[in-house]
């Protein structure tokens, strides 16, 4: 733990001294026997100065007799290992060392000076004397890192690595350190989990501090020391939540790997990530493995294939990435379990066999290497990756270095480069970013997940600024489903959550730079971050330290693989895929917003030949912030809150009628607000919004769904202060449908969104009931506006008949309906496709005239180009129709 949380006496603090050093966090030097000798003395030394309880013990630990002594034979040690027999050229060695290792071995006898002169003034030194003791500290600091970068280039080779335990080099070496344990000087350069009372999460991010939870409302950050040196220079105090469990206990460098029962590192040529993946390449026919790069400190970013090898584009691609962010061990388990999952000989799981078949599907279990890799040697809670940055700091936090929205402020992302939300110099400087975008440049996925841990989310675009929605949103829904039905279920034992919130990820924080945002914008790929594990069992918090436990690694895997196997299917046609985990569909038309705008959602291809009227034609724009791949969103011009309204696309209109609405105005009546009082201060229309901040609930009066409406649908503008964090704020919506005597949930809120947007939820069976919707908070600020309940009408035709033209909703045909508006009035007559070869492949008759609809799912209609003929009365039309739909 680093003294400065302990409350030391300001006066005698002690710096960190190597936060000038280069050499000691050098990448290359990294893993030496030879590093550890340069910096194990030193780091030692300071480990036992920042324990020891007085000013005196302090100067002691500096010992300069002992230092000298460990220094001569760590030059020795380094000679050894060059030069393994003794004789004249070791001793050659040995004296050029000595001479190179000069300017150190004379800033011990200056720092004997500065030493004796503290000791003389006894346990309260003047300022003069302890400021001299520390530069001339410093001063050894710094000649050792000079040192390292004087004998670097003669090293040769880096000595292979050993694992369990440390060779006879490293042992030597550690007795050198004067007494304490070399290894304990690692745990300077490590973060630690800290929980920081009395400032705010967003205060906190928007100074590059990385906050990874909240507990009560106090924030939950992982800094490393000059992180919290800077904290604490703001007056804000963190106090250790947790220090990290292996391997902050454990050793300088490389020399060893924490020992893990089921976690794998990278590079162990027995146990790690590679080689697991090379074993399962080589006893299975069915995985395959590609290499999209090299990372900076040149490991192979590997990707598994499943399935047949060749990449056809008949086949769309679904992408799984897990470990973008190096300490979140968890999820590259969850990517190789998957790869195992998938890899089933083929006859046992009749799903994956044909799943596996008809896509193909990427695997990449660790997009960071050498951060992983670095998890596992050097810092438990590392999370960025490995490459050197301005001021001798590392890494890029590779979810804020692509290229959409990079940048974009400063509280998404930070410019220093010392922060854990450090975004780069520039977007995609780093090598593994720029490998993951030329991957999908090649391959772009329908679907792609990258898996993170914790919180117990699963989000999705955008992420960069509050309020926004992706247009495709009801294709997210579908997938990632509601916190009412979501589709990852947290049957973790003793987790503070049951469920994965789904959720736009800004209700989390905002980020920018962010992969979701870049793989939506650039490939129109549904793209979701789940953030695996609630990181609390039994209310005790493990936080990024996820068990290494193959029973709970297992039940993680379970617990997530429901969405993993949707991803996949749904990857042929997205939009009409019915979850069977969330049991959700996408509407050709969902309407998000009555009042002050109307929006809804269509069918993409049909957006710019779609309507609104309420009821007269309103002109509208489409959203085109959100440019949805599957639906897009129509915003129509302001209107007065209209009484009924349509949307038509595709030759089909959805008819509403407004039940109710409210908005908090003064001259509306009949809602009950318990502690809901009007507020001017935010308002999505009118003067007034309803708004909570200590409870209490809000009622509508008793509402009659009509006797020809089957389904309604609340739609409502909103604004909440829950936490991304925490499952506990929250807000429900209950609804009666009797009168009011019992209610039950039909929605709930939970996170933060400081920027009003809208909401809805749709709900049938509802024909012919009293209604009452009745929102209550729990411990969450709220707002709520222009709130409506409407009921749909039945679905009608707005072509007009006997235009004469044959048209179809889409032509090319993207979706897996599409519909021909009978174009001959009242006349009876059929309609025929007839593929290339003159095949007849679909007939069907009509009698009523209306939207006729051919069912490319049912028909198994394979891509292609087909000649449609329509006959009515005497008359035949003719359209050539191309059908290009994603995948087979
Ligand atoms: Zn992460």
């Amino acid at each position: 733990m680093p003294e400065r949380l302990r409350g030391d006496s300001p006066d005698y603090a002690m710096p960190e001294f190597t936060r000038a050093s280069r050499a000691l966090a050098s990448a290359s030097g990294l893993g030496r026997v030879e590093h550890t000798s340069v910096f194990g003395p030193l780091l030692a030394a300071r480990k036992l100065a920042e324990q020891a309880g007085s000013v005196r013990a302090r100067v002691a630990a500096f010992d300069a007799a002992r230092l000298k002594r460990a220094w001569l034979e760590s030059v020795e040690s380094i000679a050894a290992a060059r030069v393994p027999k003794a004789g004249p050229d070791r001793r050659a060695l040995t004296a050029r060392l000595t001479e190179q290792a000069g300017p150190v071995l004379s800033a011990i006898p200056a720092l004997e000076l500065a030493a004796e002169r503290v000791r003389s003034s006894g346990d309260t030194p003047d300022a003069d004397s302890w400021s001299a003791w520390i530069a001339a500290v410093q001063a050894l600091f710094d000649a050792a890192d000079r040192f390292w970068f004087t004998i670097e280039p003669e090293l040769g080779p880096r000595a292979p690595v050993k694992r369990k335990g440390r060779g006879a080099a490293a042992r030597a070496i550690a007795a050198a350190a004067i007494g304490v344990s070399a290894l304990a000087g690692a745990a300077q350069a490590q973060h630690v989990t800290v929980r920081v009372p009395g400032v705010a999460a967003e205060s906190l991010r928007a100074r590059g501090f990385d906050v990874v939870g909240s507990e009560g409302g106090v924030p939950i950050v992982v800094a490393d020391p000059a992180q919290l040196a800077k904290m604490e220079l703001r007056g804000w105090h963190g106090t250790v939540l947790r220090a990290p469990s292996a391997p902050a206990a454990s050793r300088l460098g490389a020399q060893t790997i924490v020992s893990t029962q089921i976690y794998r590192d990278y590079d162990d040529p027995v146990r790690g990530v590679r080689a697991f993946v090379d074993s399962m390449v080589k006893n299975n026919p069915l995985v395959s493995v590609d290499t999209i790069g090299v990372s900076f400190q040149g490991r192979p970013m590997i990707a598994v294939k499943i399935g047949p090898k060749d990449d056809s584009p008949q086949r769309p691609n679904v992408l799984f990435m897990a470990t973008y962010h190096a300490r979140e061990w968890a999820a590259t388990e969850m990517a190789l379990r998957l790869i195992k999952y998938l890899a089933v000989a083929p006859g046992t799981n009749p799903r994956v066999d044909s799943l596996v078949q008809a896509r193909d599907i990427w695997i990449l279990p660790v997009a960071n290497p050498d951060g992983y890799e670095y998890t596992f040697t050097n810092d438990r809670l590392w999370r960025k990756t490995r490459s050197p940055q301005p001021g001798g700091a590392f890494g890029v936090d590779m979810n804020r270095n692509h290229r959409q929205n990079w940048g974009l402020d400063d509280v998404g992302s930070s410019s220093d480069p010392t922060s854990d939300i450090y975004r780069g110099p520039s977007p995609a400087s780093e090598i593994e970013t720029r490998n993951i975008e030329t991957f999908h440049a090649a391959h772009p996925p329908v679907i792609s997940i990258s898996y993170h841990t914790y919180s117990g989310l699963l989000l999705f675009s955008p992420s960069a600024v509050y309020g926004q929605l992706s247009a495709d949103l009801p294709v997210y829904r579908t997938l990632a489903g509601t916190n009412q039905r979501s589709a990852v279920k947290d049957n973790l034992p003793g987790s503070a959550r049951s469920f994965y919130s789904p959720n736009t990820a800004w209700t989390l924080y905002t980020t920018n730079g962010e992969y979701n945002d870049w793989a939506s914008a650039k490939y129109g790929t549904l793209s979701f971050t789940p953030e695996m594990s609630s990181g609390y069992q039994n209310s005790v918090y493990y936080g990024f330290e996820f068990a290494d436990s193959e029973t709970q690694l297992q039940q993680l895997f379970n617990d997530n693989l429901p969405f993993a196997l949707d991803a996949i299917e749904s990857a042929r046609d997205p939009f009409a895929y019915v979850s069977p985990t969330t049991f959700y569909h996408t509407d050709r038309v969902v309407l998000e917003s009555v009042s002050p705008t109307i929006r809804a959602t269509v069918p993409a291809a049909m957006a710019s030949g779609a309507s609104i009227s309420a009821p007269n034609p309103l002109s509208f724009r489409i959203d085109s912030l959100a440019a949805g791949k599957y639906t897009r969103r129509l915003v129509a011009a302001p209107v007065t809150r209209p009484t009924s309204l349509s949307v038509s696309a595709g030759g089909q209109t959805a008819n509403f009628s407004v039940l109710g609405i409210n908005g908090a105005e003064l001259a509306e009546t009949g809602w009950t607000a318990n502690q809901f009082t009007r507020d001017s201060t935010f308002a999505m229309a009118g003067k007034y919004s309803w708004f909570t901040s200590s409870g209490g609930d809000l009622k509508s009066p008793v509402i009659a769904v009509p006797a020809d409406a089957d389904t309604v649908s609340l739609v409502f503008w909103t604004r909440y202060a829950g936490s991304g964090f925490s499952e506990l704020p929250h807000g429900d919506v209950n609804l009666s449908i009797d009168g009011g005597t019992t209610f039950q949930r039909v929605m709930l809120l939970e996170g933060y969104a400081p920027l009003f947007y809208p909401e809805q939820v749709t709900i049938g069976g509802m024909k012919g009931k009293h209604l009452v919707f009745d929102f209550v908070p729990n411990g969450m600020l709220w707002s709520l506006d222009e709130i409506a309940v409407v009921s749909h009408g039945a679905v009608t035709s707005t072509v007009t008949s006997n235009t004469g033209v044959l048209r179809p909703s889409e032509n090319p045909v993207h979706h897996s309906v599409v519909y021909f508006p009978w174009p001959f009035g009242t006349a009876t007559g059929d309609i025929q496709a007839y593929d290339f070869s003159g095949r007849l492949v679909w007939k069907t008759s009509v009698t009523a005239g209306g939207n006729v609809p051919w069912d490319l799912n049912a028909g198994r209609v394979a891509n292609g180009v087909y000649v449609v003929i329509a006959r009515g009365g005497t008359r035949t039309l003719r359209l050539k129709l191309f059908v290009v739909r994603n995948g087979s």
